[in-house]
């Protein structure tokens, strides 16, 4: 079993960005080469702007080449939650931007020439509780009459239509989900970037921000303006940042290829699928026809024991959903850190002349993609182009460096589970 990334094992990278030479200046510097800077980086590139991004370790190496390849419709917050807290126009506004996210994947894809597989078999959301497929009927209800989202709702008694398991309590389809192989898509992103000018520097960590002074492990780069995309890697570099995300540790487990009649047994719609449960699990078919299953197994940060440990319970739930995989092989096993935030809404702004976008909550394969759009947007003079500026962005409670309180979190999630 590999301990690392299925989809950064299984792609090419753009090329060798470490150890070169680092410009002295750049109108605007990236810090982070996840999907928020490579596509910050690329829309500003084209909009004619002189960009440096800096990564302190690889292209993708962060949770954007970690996660579970699904870009899927709807906020982290569910969408009746959504309209309590905002009115009904604003949450409106803020779903269909998840809409229009995916719609940027597809379209940087194909103007890009990216092939990364991606394709828009529909997101399966499953009701790990017959309470929870009343919530689903009750949010369908509002998606279609408030949002015209066109999503069908698939009753425990016709599951079997979308997934060999008899673990769920019926289910919710949406069309507009799609599925993309992140390991090509950042790789492709970062090709199309160099392409268009960009100057990437990997292996060079980002130390101290001075002004316009960017300091690094390399050197300094005098910047015009300096965009912060480190998302759940967020550190001391930016305390105010740091002190407003918890990175919690998500978990994937990626199993041998399958045969197809094992495949159609197992998704036979090949939807992008994730549970109800508050620790959710979600799995996938990858597109060489492995099962990809993925969750957040323990409250913890990801690192070699961590995700060993992870993986361990994932394969447990993995066989409870889909017994007839008892036996089957793991080939790869891996963590990253999803960056949370106290509402689980993106946040997008500036702060002491340093321009940000984080908080996306575990869905940023398709937001963190276009939210690179909006800041160059923002960058270039539309600052109405972000519809998250005005949301107020609390810090976490006593969190000043590593969060010690993950494991007392996890301990409240399972139990916000067993009662609800
Ligand atoms: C296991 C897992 C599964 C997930 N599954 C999904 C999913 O299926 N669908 C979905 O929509 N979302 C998913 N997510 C979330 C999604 O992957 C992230 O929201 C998204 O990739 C964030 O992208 P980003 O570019 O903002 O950050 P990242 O990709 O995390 O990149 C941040 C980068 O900043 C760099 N960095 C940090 N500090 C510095 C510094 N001082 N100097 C230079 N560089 C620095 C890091 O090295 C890192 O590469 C998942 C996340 C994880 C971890």
């Amino acid at each position: 079993m590999k301990l690392l990334s299925y989809w950064l094992d299984t792609a090419t990278p753009a090329g060798d960005f470490r150890r070169r030479e680092l410009p002295a200046r750049a109108d605007v510097v990236v810090v982070g080469a996840g999907l928020t800077g490579l596509s910050t980086a690329l829309h500003l590139a084209r909009a004619g702007v002189d960009v440096a991004l800096l990564e302190a370790n690889t292209v993708g190496w962060g949770a954007s080449g970690r996660n579970g390849g699904m870009a899927t419709p709807g906020l982290a917050v569910g969408f009746p939650s959504a309209v309590h807290r905002y009115g009904a126009t604003r949450a409106v506004a803020m779903f269909r931007a998840y809409n229009d996210a995916i719609d940027t994947v597809e379209d940087l894809v194909a103007a890009e020439e990216i092939d990364c597989s991606f394709e828009r078999p529909g997101r399966l959301s499953l009701a790990a509780k017959p309470g929870h497929y009343a919530a689903f009927e009750r949010a369908a209800e509002l998606m279609r009459s408030l949002a015209g989202q066109d999503v069908t709702l698939v009753p425990r008694s016709a599951l079997h239509e979308e997934i060999g398991s008899d673990h769920y309590h019926g289910a919710m389809v949406d069309p507009l989900g799609a599925a993309v192989h992140v390991g090509r898509l950042t790789a492709g992103l970062a090709r199309a970037a160099v392409r268009r000018g960009v100057s990437i520097h990997e292996r060079c960590r980002v130390v101290e921000l001075a002004g316009r002074d960017v300091r690094t492990d390399l050197g300094t780069v005098r910047a015009g303006r300096v965009v912060v995309a480190t998302s759940g890697y967020t550190g001391a570099l930016t305390p105010w940042l740091r002190r407003r995300i918890v990175p919690v540790g998500s978990f994937v487990v990626v199993t041998e290829p399958l045969d197809g009649t094992t495949v159609a047994g197992l998704l036979p719609n090949r939807r992008v699928a994730s549970d109800s449960r508050r620790l959710l699990h979600y799995f996938r078919i990858t597109p060489d026809n492995r099962l990809l299953f993925g969750g957040r197994a323990r409250f913890a940060l990801s690192d070699r024991d961590s995700d060993l440990r992870s993986g361990r319970i994932l394969l447990r739930d993995l066989t409870t959903v889909f017994p007839q995989l008892s036996g089957v092989r793991v080939d790869y096993c891996w963590g990253g850190l999803v960056d949370m935030t106290l509402d689980r809404m993106v946040h997008a702004g500036e702060r002491d002349g340093i321009h940000y976008s984080v908080g996306y909550s575990g869905h940023g394969v398709q937001m963190a993609t276009h939210m690179g759009k909006v800041m160059a947007q923002v960058l270039t003079g539309d600052v109405s182009a972000n519809i998250w500026r005005d949301l107020p962005f609390r810090a976490v409670p006593g969190h000043f460096g590593t969060p010690w309180f993950l494991p007392a979190a996890g301990a409240f999630y399972r139990f916000l589970h067993a009662v609800s």
